[in-house]
């Protein structure tokens, strides 16, 4: 079949400023709002009269343990970034009860999807159904996300690109799904997502009101897109994801989700041998720092997960794609190295 935008339904978006004052005009109280516990203080003024739950765990069971928090309530507020937005999803999923979105930077494409990350046992699963009755864009709250936060939703952009390449390739080797068939008509949406965000990087450098809409467009495109196409995240996610993945699993870390998907994107470039160079300029130029040593982690363990890449992927049973085959050799490290130190400089703190 052939997708055109006009037929993947999108969640409501709204933007505009001063959009959390107006909550307590029209969403249904009693409210609970799911949060963080550090961004909280710069919003309990806003909404003095709410509930509060603060994400501690994304553990399914905890969640579950929890639910009670949401009994009372008639509307669920979910603000934050990726965990209280996906732990809001989680609850009003769970009890039935109205949603309402306030993402708090643009880290990540968790608002504009209709299943929450949840952990079981550690093992992150997508469960549930949320549609949010709108999510707000209040470019109050947004300009007012550390910088990296919000630059590191291009790595939920950019991964289109990659996760189109790893489409084409496990196409190309008969080793696609055949529930997912290779369809030039989502991949061409995704790619054209993409090139906007490179077109407006000086927008996005700004984060002005241009580069808030068009990452927002593109982030909106990967939430419902994965839902329309059948569950299907071959148009939006492939070899970026699951280097971050696998470097997450070799060091025991926690990262910044959009670096180091990132620094993904430019070594699964590389693995592909398409676009490495300009997408590391891009990434460079818009200042996101993919050193490792700016993830405090070293080169090592970057070379250690990247070796592993091949088994992780298989073991883990990821989508088929350049991981699967690719043999990383002290060589490609090395030229990853000088590739990324050439463009940054080597690190020095
Ligand atoms: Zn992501």
């Amino acid at each position: 079949m052939a997708f055109s935008e006009s037929d993947v339904p999108q969640f409501d978006t709204v933007f505009g400023r001063n959009l959390l004052a107006e909550a307590p005009d029209f969403v249904a109280t009693p409210i609970l709002v799911v949060t963080m516990d550090d961004l909280w203080p710069m919003f309990r003024d806003v909404l003095p009269d709410a509930k509060v739950y603060f994400v501690e765990s994304m553990e399914r069971a905890r969640l579950e343990a929890d639910l009670d928090v949401a009994a009372d309530v008639r509307s669920i507020v979910g603000l934050g970034g990726g965990q209280a937005i996906d732990a809001a999803k989680y609850f009003a999923w769970r009890a039935g009860k109205p949603l309402f979105q306030f993402p708090t930077s643009l880290s990540v494409d968790a608002v504009f999807g209709h299943r929450a990350g949840v952990r079981e046992d550690s093992l992150v699963r997508y469960v549930g159904w949320a549609v949010p009755e709108s999510v707000y864009i209040d470019l109050d709250i947004i300009e007012s996300a550390p910088r990296q936060l919000n630059l590191g939703g291009l790595g939920d952009v950019f991964c289109f690109i990659t996760g189109v390449m790893d489409w084409r390739y496990a196409t190309a080797k008969g080793k696609c799904e055949a529930k997912w068939p290779y369809d030039e008509s989502l991949a061409a949406i995704s790619l054209a997502k993409a090139q906007a965000a490179l077109d407006a990087m000086d927008d996005i450098r700004a984060l002005n009101d241009r580069g808030v809409a068009v990452m927002v467009d593109a982030l909106r495109w990967g939430g419902a897109s994965y839902h329309a196409a059948g569950w299907n995240p071959r148009h939006i996610e492939g070899v970026e994801h699951f280097i971050f993945y696998a470097l997450e699993a070799g060091t025991g870390r926690k990262f910044l989700h959009g670096q180091a998907v990132c620094l993904g994107l430019v070594l699964g470039c590389m693995m592909h041998d398409q676009r490495a160079d300009e997408m590391l300029a891009a990434v460079h130029s818009v200042g996101i720092d993919i050193r490792p040593e700016a993830m405090a982690i070293s080169w090592d363990d970057v070379g250690r997960a990247m070796k592993t890449l091949r088994a992780f992927v298989r073991e883990e049973k990821l989508a088929y794609g350049i991981a699967h085959d690719f043999e990383v050799t002290d060589a490609f490290l090395e030229t990853a190295r000088a590739k990324i130190e050439g463009a940054y400089g080597p690190w020095t703190q």
